[in-house]
């Protein structure tokens, strides 16, 4: 580990100004990724900026019908807040299911949104990586890719998102709001993170003197009728192979509105609004899941060993869907 200045910031506009003056500063919270990450060389900040004791620890009910999750609110007390549980119980299931107790209660809903992708080739230093080292070749591609991304992948890098939270983010449309040198501004799910494109380096649309205060959930959290189905190596503990956040607005046997969200699949949690319009006045026949799944999935790209990814991806698809027109079904 590099030797690194640490300071603890007292105001949001402290932590920003300390941004902006160090480039190579970080923002620290639970510290679940940032410290592997320091420890395995792959980070390397000159200045640590402590945010833990910011104004960001709320779960209040924003007008209008929605819940503001505060950017440092744990993973654990935002899945088993009262309210989010009622209202937004696929956003409880999702976070439940993703790491271990012991680090849900010390991961941050803003470091969950931040946490970078656990390609091995990206932690291994001794391997080419153009996440971690800009212009160095990709070693997945023609390594071991099991894990890897099916869509949305470029010659550059093919890595995933870890996060579950932000598939059933995604799923809910929330908005992220975040403030900087020039100001508040809000960034919808959809925009936070960013495809590898040329620059895998870069993870999202978040500006070097940006901090992420909350992130808004709209009235609707579709608590009648969702599921999120997480398909991993092991029960506990894993990330997912593919998972699928799956929220449905029923009026009687029709879908009046149908939110899909993949995770595991793409370096961003994936969703196209024509898979999902295609279930609109259906009454969620196991065909129409399967016609849905397929539209989807259709430019999915597999490598050498994780083109399973895809029939695995599909099905698991039509079986989120299919729980969610089940009332108070889970998958
Ligand atoms: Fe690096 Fe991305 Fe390639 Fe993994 S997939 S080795 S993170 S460039």
């Amino acid at each position: 580990m590099n030797a690194f200045s640490y300071t603890r910031a007292a105001t949001i506009g402290d932590a920003i100004n300390e941004a902006a003056a160090n480039k190579t500063a970080r923002f620290i919270a639970g510290g679940t990724n940032l410290i592997d990450l320091m420890k395995e060389n792959v980070a390397r900040p000159a200045r640590l900026i402590d945010i833990t004791r910011l104004p960001l620890n709320r779960i209040e009910d924003i007008p209008g019908g929605g819940l503001r999750l505060g950017a440092l609110v744990t993973n654990a007390d935002t899945a088993y807040n009262e309210q989010v549980e009622k209202r937004y119980p696929l956003l409880s299931r999702a976070i439940l299911s993703g790491a271990s107790p012991q680090l849900r209660n010390m991961a941050t809903n803003g470091g969950n949104l931040l946490q970078r992708t656990r390609c091995y080739y990206f932690y291994d230093t001794t391997t080419p990586c153009n996440k971690r080292e800009p212009e160095t070749g990709c070693s997945a591609i023609e390594g071991f890719n099991r894990m890897h991304a099916v869509l949305g992948a470029s010659d550059q890098c093919i890595a995933v998102h870890p996060s579950d939270m932000c598939v059933a983010l995604a799923a809910l449309e929330a908005v992220v709001r975040v403030q900087g040198r020039s100001g508040e501004r809000t960034v919808h799910i959809a925009d936070f993170h960013r495809l590898p494109g040329n620059t895998p380096q870069i993870d999202t649309n978040l500006q070097d003197d940006e901090i992420i205060t909350s992130i808004d959930l709209p009235p609707n959290g579709f608590a009648d009728h969702y599921a999120y189905l997480k398909v991993r190596d092991r029960h506990s503990y894993a990330f997912a192979l593919v998972s699928v956040a799956a929220a449905l607005e029923m009026s009687g046997n029709t879908i009046k509105e149908a939110r899909l969200a993949l995770g595991g699949v793409a370096h961003k949690p994936w969703r196209m609004q024509e898979a999902e319009s295609l279930l609109k006045g259906k009454t969620g026949t196991p065909d129409d899941f399967k016609a849905a799944a397929e539209v989807i999935m259709r430019d999915a790209t597999g490598f050498s060993h994780n083109s399973f990814k895809i029939e695995l991806a599909k099905r698991a698809i039509v079986r989120a869907l299919k729980h969610s027109v089940q009332m108070g079904a889970r998958a």
